[in-house]
């Protein structure tokens, strides 16, 4: 794991782990939730790490938009921020430890920024990226397209995968944050750095 990065990350007080695989990394998030209640934000990392389904069986309160049809998103993305504990993943980890996030509806962001006072992000190697462009880079080559493919969104990223800089009422980046050191709500922020390929 790269020592530079890690240093960069305690620098910013952001609290670090190092998982060389899926799985240890799942540990280590059950392991600082705890029996505490968790928001979700939208990831295909927490997905594809089944964390969700291993929160609900050990009997955590857990709410996810993704888990529930049309009628319910609003409400569970509203419950989600007001959990003890918020996890997602990054879009991007720029080499000198900030964090960049891209979000269409704001619910992730402000779970990260101003709700609960524990975060967790799970972030997959080919999230790292030397700085703030190659992040802008990624996201809308490998993000974006992809996000947009599987929740059927009609942008021209999920056709053509390329950004068009679109204007219509799917476009999913609608804010792009830069998290720089964890906020005054955050008691605990942790980063788990895995060593894999893991989400989008
Ligand atoms: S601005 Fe639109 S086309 Fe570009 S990446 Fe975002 S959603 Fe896709």
């Amino acid at each position: 794991m790269d020592k530079n990065l890690i240093e960069n990350l305690q620098k910013r007080h952001f609290t670090v782990h190092e998982a060389a695989t899926g799985e240890e990394a799942k540990k280590i998030a059950l392991d600082i939730i705890g029996s505490r209640s968790t928001g979700i934000g939208g990831s295909k990392t927490v997905s594809q790490l089944g964390l969700y389904e291993t929160l609900t069986e050990q009997g955590n309160e857990v709410h996810w938009h993704w888990k529930v049809g049309p009628e319910k998103k609003k409400e569970e993305r509203d419950l989600a921020v007001k959990c003890e504990v918020y996890m997602c993943s990054a879009n991007a980890l720029m080499e000198d430890g900030r964090i960049v996030q891209i979000d269409g509806t704001g619910n992730r962001l402000a779970g990260l920024i101003y709700g609960p006072p524990c975060v967790i992000l799970i972030v997959g190697r080919q999230k790292i990226v030397p700085d703030y462009d190659s992040a802008i880079e990624r996201i809308k080559r490998d993000t974006c397209p992809g996000n947009a493919r599987r929740q059927n969104f009609d942008t021209p990223c999920a056709k053509t995968g390329v950004c068009m800089d679109c204007r219509g009422p799917a476009r999913m980046c609608n804010v792009t944050a830069i998290i720089e050191a964890p906020l005054r709500v955050h008691k605990e922020f942790h980063v788990v750095l895995v060593d894999e390929e893991l989400g989008l």
